[in-house]
C-alpha cells in the first residue's frame, strides 16, 4: 500500500470522481456527488458492499428533521451542537461539531426525500448525551436494511459499482495532488483508475493490530467486533500524502456484545431499568453514565463479562427488535421465575445478585441514593420472573482520522487543504474527543453520511 507517481502506461480509464469504499460513507458520497453532475464510480474491495454500517443498528443522529417534527420533536442544531461539546467535555474542533450538527438533519432529510430511503426517529433511545429524542433509523432497525436501501439509491441513481476491487495504491503527483488509484482484482490483474477528486470512506482502523498498538495502546489486544476491512488504509494515504489527523485514540466501546455467541446486544434494557453485574454478582459501574466506556468497564471485570440482568416487562418491550430476536434463537437470553432460578441459568452467586436487586429496589423508590450515583428516574422496580443475558466488552470502531474542512477535503498537516483529497466516515476524524468516553450514540453512522454528503458534493465541484 503505497502513493505511486503516474503509471508509465497512464490509466486505464479516468472518472472524475472516485470514492473508495462502499460503506454508508461511501455510497452517500457517490449518490451527492452524481446528484451534483459528476461521473462516479466506487471501487470495494468485497464482492457485495456491507462494511461496518451493515454490522451498525442504522441509526443515525441528527437535529430539526421532518421526522423530529412529525414526532413532535422539538429540536435544533444548536442543541445537538451542545449536547455533543456536553459530551465530549469540550475536548473537541468545535468547527468541526458545528459543520457536523448542521448538516445532519439535512442529510436524513435528502436521504428521506430525494434519496427513497424513509428514515424514522427511534424513539426507543433516550438519553445518553442526546437531551432529546435525535436517532433515525429506517424502519428495520438495522445496518443491513440501510446498506441494502443505500444500494438500491446508488443503482436507481446510475452510479458505477465495481465490487472485488481492494484499492491497493494511490497516485498522486509531487504536490499530493491524486492523480488515480490501482485497484487488484481477484483473479490478480490489476486496473488503473485516474480521477479528478478522490473521496477516501474506507472507515476506520479497528482491524488492524498494529495501527491499534500504535495509536491505541491500551486496546493493544483487547477484544475487537468490527468488519475486517476496516484497515485504516484511506488514513494511512492520507497521512502519507500529508493529511492531518486527530483524535487517534479514540473509540467506540460496547459493552452488550452477546458471550460467547458475538451477538451485538440492545442496551435499552439496561437503560430503561435493568442493571449489570460481573462474575461475582457484583454491580461495577453506573451503567448508563458512557455507554461508550462501559465496553472498557466489561473488558475490565473477571473473565471480561458482565451480565445483563431485567424482567419480563422490558423482555416484553424489546422482543422485537431484530438483536433480541437474534439472541433468542440462538438460546443467549435465560430466564428465571425467581432471581435465584436465574442465578442457577446464568451460574451467579445467587446471595450477592439477590442484595443487588434489593438496594436497586431501594434506589428505584428513592428510599436509597445509588452507590454508582446512577439516577434511575422514570425506570421501573423489576419484578420476577426475571431476565439476563451474559455479555462481554469490545472496540467497535475508532473515531481518529484524516481532519477534514466544512467540504470534507483533508487538511494538510502543513496548513491548508489537500487540493483533491476528501475523507468521511471512520477515515475521517470523528466528534468524540481523544478518548473513548466522547461517543455519542448514533454518531458514527452520523459522520459517515453526513461528510459522505458534504464530500461527493465538494469532489463533484472541482471537476464538473
Ligand atoms: C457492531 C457495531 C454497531 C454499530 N452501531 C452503530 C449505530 O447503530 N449507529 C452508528 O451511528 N454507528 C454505529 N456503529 C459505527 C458505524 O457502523 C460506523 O461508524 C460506520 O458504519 C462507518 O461507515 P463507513 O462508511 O465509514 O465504513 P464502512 O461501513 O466500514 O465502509 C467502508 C468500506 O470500505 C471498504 N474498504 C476498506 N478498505 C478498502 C480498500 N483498500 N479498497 C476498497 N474498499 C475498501 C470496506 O470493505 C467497506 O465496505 C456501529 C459499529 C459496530 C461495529
Amino acid at each position: 500500500m503505497s502513493i505511486l507517481p503516474v503509471p508509465e502506461n497512464r490509466f486505464d480509464i479516468t472518472v472524475p470522481v472516485v470514492v473508495v469504499g462502499g460503506g454508508a460513507c461511501g455510497l452517500t458520497a457517490a449518490l451527492s456527488a452524481r446528484e451534483a453532475g459528476a461521473e462516479v464510480l466506487i471501487l470495494e474491495r468485497d464482492a457485495t458492499p456491507q462494511g461496518t454500517t451493515s454490522m451498525s443498528q442504522g441509526t443515525m443522529c441528527g437535529a430539526g428533521t421532518e421526522a423530529q417534527k412529525r414526532a413532535g420533536i422539538d429540536d435544533t442544531p444548536e442543541q445537538f451542537f451542545e449536547d455533543v461539546m456536553t459530551k465530549v467535555e469540550g475536548l473537541t474542533d468545535p468547527d468541526l461539531v458545528r459543520v457536523i450538527t448542521r448538516e445532519a438533519g439535512p442529510t436524513i432529510d435528502w436521504l428521506s426525500s430525494e434519496q427513497g430511503i424513509p428514515f424514522e426517529v427511534d424513539t426507543s433511545w433516550k438519553g445518553l448525551g442526546h437531551t432529546v429524542q435525535r436517532l433515525h433509523a429506517p424502519p428495520e432497525k438495522t445496518g443491513e436494511d440501510l446498506m441494502g436501501r443505500l444500494l438500491q439509491a446508488v443503482e436507481r441513481a446510475g452510479v458505477d459499482l465495481l465490487t472485488d476491487a481492494l484499492v491497493t495504491d494511490v497516485f498522486a503527483d509531487s504536490n499530493s495532488r491524486v492523480l488515480g488509484v490501482r485497484a487488484a482484482r481477484p483473479d490478480g490483474t490489476t486496473e488503473d483508475i485516474g480521477c479528478g477528486a478522490l473521496v477516501l470512506a474506507t472507515c476506520g482502523f479497528a482491524a488492524n493490530p498494529d495501527m491499534i498498538a500504535e495509536f491505541i495502546p491500551d486496546m493493544a489486544g483487547a477484544h475487537v467486533f468490527t468488519w475486517e476491512n476496516s484497515r485504516g488504509d484511506g488514513i494511512r494515504w492520507g497521512m502519507e500524502l500529508g493529511g492531518e489527523t486527530a483524535d487517534m485514540t479514540a473509540f467506540q466501546g460496547y459493552g452488550a456484545l452477546a458471550h460467547p455467541q458475538e451477538l451485538l446486544f440492545n442496551y435499552q434494557y439496561v437503560i430503561d431499568g435493568g442493571v449489570m453485574v460481573n462474575r461475582d454478582g457484583e454491580r461495577f459501574s453506573n451503567e448508563v453514565a458512557d455507554v461508550s466506556g462501559q465496553g472498557v468497564n466489561v473488558m475490565r471485570q473477571p473473565g471480561s463479562v458482565a451480565y445483563m440482568i431485567y424482567d419480563e416487562e422490558l423482555h416484553n418491550r424489546y422482543k422485537h427488535l431484530h438483536e433480541t430476536r437474534e439472541a433468542l434463537d440462538v438460546g443467549a437470553i435465560k430466564s428465571g421465575v425467581t432471581s435465584s432460578d436465574l442465578c442457577s441459568s446464568l451460574d451467579l452467586p445467587m446471595d450477592k445478585v439477590e442484595s443487588v436487586l434489593a438496594v436497586l429496589h431501594d434506589a428505584k423508590a428513592g428510599m436509597a441514593k445509588d452507590a454508582w450515583g446512577r439516577d434511575f428516574t422514570g425506570t421501573k422496580q423489576l419484578v420476577p420472573p426475571y431476565y439476563g443475558i451474559q455479555v462481554t466488552g469490545a472496540l467497535y470502531h475508532t473515531q481518529g482520522g484524516l481532519t477534514v474542512d466544512e467540504t470534507a477535503r483533508v487538511k494538510r498537516t502543513s496548513g491548508g487543504l489537500l487540493p483533491n483529497l476528501f475523507a468521511g466516515g471512520g477515515a475521517a476524524r470523528g466528534m468524540t474527543g481523544p478518548t473513548c468516553s466522547g461517543y455519542i450514540p448514533a454518531s458514527g453512522i452520523c459522520m459517515a453520511m453526513t461528510l459522505g454528503r458534504l464530500a461527493g458534493r465538494g469532489a463533484a465541484k472541482l471537476t464538473v
